[in-house]
């Protein structure tokens, strides 16, 4: 339609919310459907950290805030930075955003021309080309590989850097695969971007908190301090803590960038809800002893899923480090006839006829740039995600 402007037409609406509106039409027919394609945490927000919200809606803290975020709070997060990724930042180089979408939103917008590459590994999460194209750069992917679990190899980004890259975007644990990189993993790539110094770094810590085992995550400013002048690090309390609805990302980084991104967020949404902050604050500063109990609950529906996911004709399933997504290889049903008869072409075809013939709705791998796999989020519950499996199962059984 003409009265549309052309940037619509270079984004696709999220796939992961249209496998949600598909199953939830299914269900409101009257059949038994279990979603997995949630992106949230099924935990509830702790009570003090809804406590420390309430306080501020009664202290009269319901006015606009400054853009970049209550000092409190900004506060909070330079000693994060410091606590837990030994990250020196000024609390005036941090900024607080309405998710950390917006945070990846205002940091490409205040940064990319037309032409301006940036280099997204694949599977990816699916709004990082999107933001791309929306703010006018162009979106380079570099697959990853299964037998690599998924993660990124020094030679492929060394490939994948031409004098037009703005931007590695660097995103572990991994929204879709659960992949996270180790130290010596993550100083293989940053080895390569030293070599590059043109390339900026925007790390997306968003599930940070969520790792499995023995694993110890780790940051590209913290395994490579040279880093540090071109490096945006993302993070925020939506996974960790169980805040999806609060609406609060943060970043750290270069003055000059948190500037202009500041001035962006100035003309667009000004500062995070006021209440959402505080809560934020508490998130921070608050307790933080019900993150391992959720990890442990985590890593048990993690060895579930993947073990009866290894269980299913057809499926390959790596074991991943962090988040609360696996990503299945379906490669063994491709060219399978399903049970409503169909051949199964692509993944696509898998997830449309595993939701038709078992009502289980999980996400194509196609959607995050890497396939044929799937998408499954294990924040349910056990019994949820066990019957599930079963269904999974039982489909790939009866695919011939
Ligand atoms: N980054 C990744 C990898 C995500 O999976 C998500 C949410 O799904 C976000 C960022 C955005 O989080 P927020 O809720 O803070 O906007």
């Amino acid at each position: 339609m003409a009265f549309l402007a052309d940037a619509l037409s270079r984004v696709k609406p999220s796939a992961t919310i249209a496998v949600a509106q598909k199953a939830r039409e299914l269900k409101a027919k009257g059949r038994d459907v279990i979603g997995l394609g949630a992106g949230e945490p099924d935990f509830d927000t702790p009570d003090n950290i809804k406590q420390a919200a309430i306080d501020a809606i009664n202290r009269g803290e319901t006015k606009y805030t400054p853009i970049s975020g209550i000092p409190e709070l900004r506060k909070a997060i330079a000693a994060k930075f410091k606590r837990e990724n030994g990250l020196d930042y000024d609390w005036q180089q941090t900024i607080v955003g309405t998710g950390g979408k917006q945070i990846l939103f205002n940091a490409l917008m205040a940064t990319l021309n037309p032409g301006d590459e940036v280099i997204i590994p694949a599977p990816y999460w699916v709004s990082y080309p999107e933001i791309v194209s929306l703010c006018s750069g162009t979106p380079v992917t570099v697959m990853t590989r299964q037998e690599d679990n998924f993660k990124l190899q020094p030679a492929d980004l060394e490939k994948a850097i031409t004098d037009k890259t703005k931007w590695f975007i660097f995103n572990s644990p991994s929204n879709p695969s659960g992949a996270a990189y180790t130290h010596d993993e993550l100083k293989a790539l940053t080895d390569v971007l030293l070599k590059h110094p043109h390339v900026w770094v925007l790390t997306d810590d968003m599930y940070e908190h969520l790792t499995y085992g023995d694993f110890k995550f780790a940051t590209p400013v913290e395994v490579e301090p040279k880093l540090y002048d071109r490096t945006l690090t993302m993070n925020g309390v939506s996974k960790a803590y169980a805040m999806t609805g609060w609406r609060i990302g943060y970043a750290a980084g270069p003055l000059q960038l948190i500037k202009a991104m500041d001035m962006i967020q100035g003309q667009q949404t000004s500062g995070a809800a006021s209440m959402a902050q505080w809560a934020a604050v508490e998130a921070l500063n608050g307790p933080q002893d019900f993150i391992p109990r959720n990890k442990k609950i985590f890593e048990g529906r993690r060895d579930l899923v993947v073990s009866m996911l290894n269980q299913a004709k057809g499926i390959s399933c790596p074991v991943p480090e962090g988040a609360f997504y696996v990503y299945p290889s379906c490669a063994g049903l491709i060219g399978k006839t399903a049970p409503t008869g169909k051949v199964i072409e692509n993944d696509e075809d898998f997830v449309t006829e595993l939701l038709e013939s078992e009502g289980v709705a999980v996400v194509q791998g196609s959607a995050f740039g890497l396939g044929p796999n799937f998408r499954i989020s294990y924040a349910t519950s056990e019994e949820q995600l066990e019957e599930a499996c079963r269904r999974i199962q039982r489909f790939c059984a009866n695919c011939k």
